[in-house]
This record gives C-alpha cells, sequence and structure tokens, in this order.
C-alpha cells in the first residue's frame, strides 16, 4: 500500500435526525473515494443500530467493531476489503455484542488503521455514539433532507460540533426531488451556515446498490446520485 497523501483525514457522517442517509453517503463516498485511487476505510460507529454492513455484504462478518472495541488486537482480522477495494469495518448486527463494548478505544482503532481517509458512520441523535464520532474526527460532513425537521436537527449537529472546535467540511443534501415544498438550497445554507457541497437526488438506485452490494459509484454510470456522490468524492 502506498499512500497517496501523507495525512490520514477522518471524517464523521453526521445528521442528528435519522434515516436521512448517513449510511448511503459513508457506503458511496468511501466507494468513489476509493475509486479516485485513495485507500479508504469506512467504520461502523452506529454500535447501537449498525447498517454499514448491508451496504457491502458484511453484516454477518466474523469480526465487528464491537469485537474489536472489546479487544484491539482484532483489528487487523476484521477490516474486510470488498471487492471494489473499500476496507469496511463492520458492526454486528447482534444485540448482546453492544453489551461491554468499551466505546472510548475508538481511538486506537483509528490510530491502527493505515488509510488516506477514515469514514465514520455515526448514529442518529446526538449521544455518546455520535458524539464519540464527532470527539475522533478531523473534520464532520452534515447530511441533511430539504425539509424542516432534518434542517433543525443538522443545525443542532452543526452547533455540537462547532462547540468542540471540530471543522465543517460541508453540508450533503440527500434525496433531493425537486419538489416545491422543498426548503431552497440558499435558504438551507443561510440557515445551517456552510455551503452544500453536494446534491443527491432521491434515486432507485441506491436501493438497487442495497441490493446488490455494491455501492452505486461501481454500478451504474449513468445514474444521478452517482455522479453526485463522485462530485462530492472531488470535493472532498
Ligand atoms: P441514515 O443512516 O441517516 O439513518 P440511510 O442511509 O440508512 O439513513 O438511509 C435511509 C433509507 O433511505 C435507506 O433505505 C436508503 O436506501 C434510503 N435512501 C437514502 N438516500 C437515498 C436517495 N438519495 N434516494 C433514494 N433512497 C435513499
Ligand atoms: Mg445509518
Amino acid at each position: 500500500y502506498i499512500s497517496i497523501i501523507d495525512i490520514m483525514r477522518t471524517i464523521s457522517v453526521l445528521s442528528g435526525k435519522g434515516g436521512v442517509g448517513k449510511t448511503t453517503v459513508v457506503a458511496n463516498l468511501s466507494a468513489a473515494l476509493t475509486k479516485l485511487g485513495f485507500d479508504v476505510t469506512a467504520v461502523d460507529l452506529n454500535l447501537t443500530t449498525p447498517n454499514l454492513g448491508f451496504y457491502f455484504g458484511y453484516h454477518l462478518a466474523d469480526i465487528s467493531l464491537h469485537d474489536i472495541l472489546k479487544n484491539v488486537d482484532k483489528l487487523k482480522d476484521g477490516i474486510y476489503i470488498h471487492p471494489t477495494g473499500v476496507k469496511v469495518i463492520p458492526g454486528s448486527l447482534s444485540v448482546e455484542d453492544v453489551v461491554g463494548v468499551d466505546i472510548s478505544n475508538i481511538n486506537k482503532v483509528i490510530s491502527g488503521l493505515k488509510s488516506d481517509f477514515v469514514i465514520l458512520d455515526s448514529a442518529a441523535g446526538l449521544g455518546k455514539e455520535a458524539l464519540t464520532s464527532l470527539s475522533v474526527c478531523d473534520e464532520a460532513l452534515i447530511v441533511t433532507n430539504p425539509e424542516i425537521p432534518s434542517l433543525a436537527d443538522s443545525l443542532r449537529a452543526i452547533k455540537v460540533a462547532e462547540k468542540v472546535g471540530k471543522e465543517i467540511r460541508g453540508v450533503v443534501l440527500n434525496r433531493v426531488k425537486g419538489n416545491r415544498n422543498e426548503v431552497s438550497e440558499e435558504e438551507i445554507e443561510r440557515m445551517l451556515g456552510y455551503p452544500i457541497i453536494a446534491k443527491i437526488p432521491e434515486d432507485k438506485w441506491i436501493a438497487k446498490s442495497l441490493e446488490s452490494k455494491v455501492p452505486l459509484v461501481y454500478l451504474n454510470p449513468n445514474s444521478r446520485a452517482r455522479i453526485e456522490f463522485q462530485n462530492l468524492a472531488y470535493a472532498i
């Protein structure tokens, strides 16, 4: 492995609200950066409701982030390399595995990684899991939908990120349908105080990608969401 850039960047993907597309962004941004030639590790730091593994087919992996957080020596065996080249540390779907997890070990996990980018999937809300993701990152990426509840929660996430002194890379506006009732881009940027660096449309290929366990950027060259994920990777 030859690093293209000599500093590893750890990016936390946050939203406040659940279901807005964090995991989708983590999977596809990781894949798009990998496609550009970077070494990328996607980590499922959503320990209570993990689902990054579904996007790559590692939802039933033998070693999960839960195991690694309990015993960091397991890290070397818990990084799964997807056929696309994306490295993935999935979570465990077993509820029992959450018991005894020491989330503070995430620092050791990240410092044990050798990648150009570490992309952290985060839990919804602003509880311990999301705050840990924020505390270990170099920069945060905010995912939101063009709707008031999602924007309000994103604003809370932004305020917390600012409070702990984290750089906010920008806003990813997801599930854009172009309806007249959507909040406008200008209004969103004004409300959140950060630029929209990618605008991902509502796209049925997201579901197809999930079904085939292959990120969209490797699946359909003509999907509009795919083009936007690639633009997001360029922006990052
Ligand atoms: P979160 O991680 O923020 O909870 P997910 O990434 O799991 O959100 O997305 C929630 C659901 O919405 C998933 O079923 C996902 O496939 C779907 N989804 C996300 N983004 C899009 C999109 N741009 N177009 C269509 N479906 C999407
Ligand atoms: Mg998620």
